[in-house]
């Protein structure tokens, strides 16, 4: 332990000294860089800059909420809401997240939201809320998911990444044959996929759910409101993990839920106040609420910085490909262009299969503004292994690692990288 902390701390001289180069807009979001073992791992733990103040008020999260009279507890404890906003108890619903809510709900012309303590809470709480015996999902589904679905012993079908309508629509009628029931079938869209950004025929897809009167829910986290309306397109349900582009910092786990139909948002708030699954804290709310309205300015700076990122992996030799539907050479550009327009932060670069893994890893730890870290969607870039379990849907041969840019200076993120490519 004592070696890995001293080592922790030489490689993060290194960060100090290498940023010292940078331009002042990447010192700015690196600044103070951190030893991970000094801070548990946790980038901006007293909140960035002027964060750290906003966050001493606001409502906290308080349990008991206050009544001026018996009556007044009594109509609010019947529907479930204060007049003030927010619940009769603080727990599930504080006025923050009421505001954040309705926020999101509105952006996607939804009828209402619900919010949770991460992205995979909120997968959680819509699968539960219908308990399906059975739900289709791509093959390129976020990984956690799978887990989920295993511990509740719910039946993956699992379709194509990126799969065309013909490929859909059989596994989608012989499903329909053994699970008749429109409960007991839900249909699972998450576009681009996760790892490998493949995108299935979203509207084809969901036309042939329809005409089987079956739910639909889509994982929007890729894309956020910014590039895709799932409801817009006769989605059901949209789940977001609005832990990654809408808080922007890494300092907002959280996920929403947005259902298009009343009955549809009454079962899922239902399920909530049952497991009392919708704490989230209302500093999270707050800053979801705000960085909302920048969401999109950051997006494009994101997406910016990526396409100059991947021309360049393009150009090296070491790369055998990348795998972005942003690329016109990709197979999935042309629904990309017509269901997202632009890109965002992410890509994954396939390496030569011939490179040992150990000198691909030697890249990666060379990197000084790269940080290995999961959850992708903040200020600071990030890499990471892609390790998928396919079933239906073969993985390119060679090592890959997903890149996620963050919002630092372009020229700094480049000069990274071929400083530490030295190393291939
Ligand atoms: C990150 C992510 C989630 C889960 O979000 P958390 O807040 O980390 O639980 C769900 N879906 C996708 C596609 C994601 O990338």
């Amino acid at each position: 332990m004592e070696g890995k902390i001293l080592e922790a701390s030489i490689k993060c001289e290194a960060r100090r000294a290498f940023l010292a180069l940078c331009s002042p807009k990447t010192r700015l979001l690196h600044d103070p860089v951190a030893d991970p073992y000094a801070v548990c791992g946790h980038p901006n733990p007293a909140g960035l800059g002027d964060a750290a103040r906003f966050s001493q008020t606001g409502s906290w999260g308080q349990s008991s909420v206050l009544f001026p009279k018996l009556e007044t507890y009594r109509t609010a404890d019947k529907c479930g809401r204060a007049p003030y906003g927010g619940a009769e108890y603080g727990v599930p619903l504080t006025p923050e997240a009421d505001a954040v809510c309705r926020k999101i709900a509105a952006l996607h012309k939804g009828h209402g939201a619900v919010i949770c303590p991460s992205g995979l809470a909120a997968i959680a709480t819509t699968v539960d809320a219908f308990s399906p015996q059975a739900v289709l999902i791509p093959d390129n589904v976020y990984g956690p998911m799978l887990r989920f679905l295993n511990r509740r012993r719910i039946k993956q079908i699992r379709y194509p990444a990126g799969a065309s309508a013909d490929e859909f629509r059989p596994l989608l009628l012989k499903a329909r044959s053994e699970y008749p029931l429109r409960e007991d079938l839900l249909v699972y869209i998450e576009a681009p996929g996760s790892g490998t950004f493949e995108i299935p025929d979203i509207d084809g897809m969901i036309a042939i759910a329809q005409n089987a009167k079956l739910r639909t829910v889509m994982d929007n986290t890729w894309a956020s409101h910014v590039r895709f309306q799932p409801l817009e397109h006769g989605i059901d349900i949209a789940v977001q993990a609005t832990t990654k582009y809408e808080g922007g910092y890494g300092d907002t786990p959280s996920g929403i839920v947005i259902a298009k139909h009343p009955q549809d948002l009454r079962i899922i708030a239902a399920e909530l106040r049952a497991t009392g699954n919708g704490a989230v804290a209302p500093t999270t709310c707050s800053r979801l609420y705000h960085r909302i309205d920048s969401t999109e300015e950051r997006l494009n700076q994101h997406a910016g910085t990526a396409a100059r990122l991947i021309e360049w992996f393009l150009q090296q030799p070491f790369v055998t490909g990348v795998l972005s539907p942003t690329l016109a050479t990709s197979p999935y550009h042309e629904r990309f262009l017509r269901y997202f327009g632009q890109g965002n932060s992410l890509f994954s670069v396939v390496f030569r299969p011939d490179l040992p893994a150990k000198q691909v890893e030697a890249f990666v730890d060379a990197l000084n503004l790269f940080w290995v870290a999961e959850s992708w969607g903040g200020h600071l870039s990030l890499v990471l292994p892609v390790h998928a379990k396919r079933e239906v849907t073969p993985l390119p041969d060679g090592y890959i690692l997903r890149f996620h840019a963050g919002l630092e200076d372009c020229q700094d993120l480049l000069r990274d990288l071929n400083q530490a490519a030295r190393i291939l």
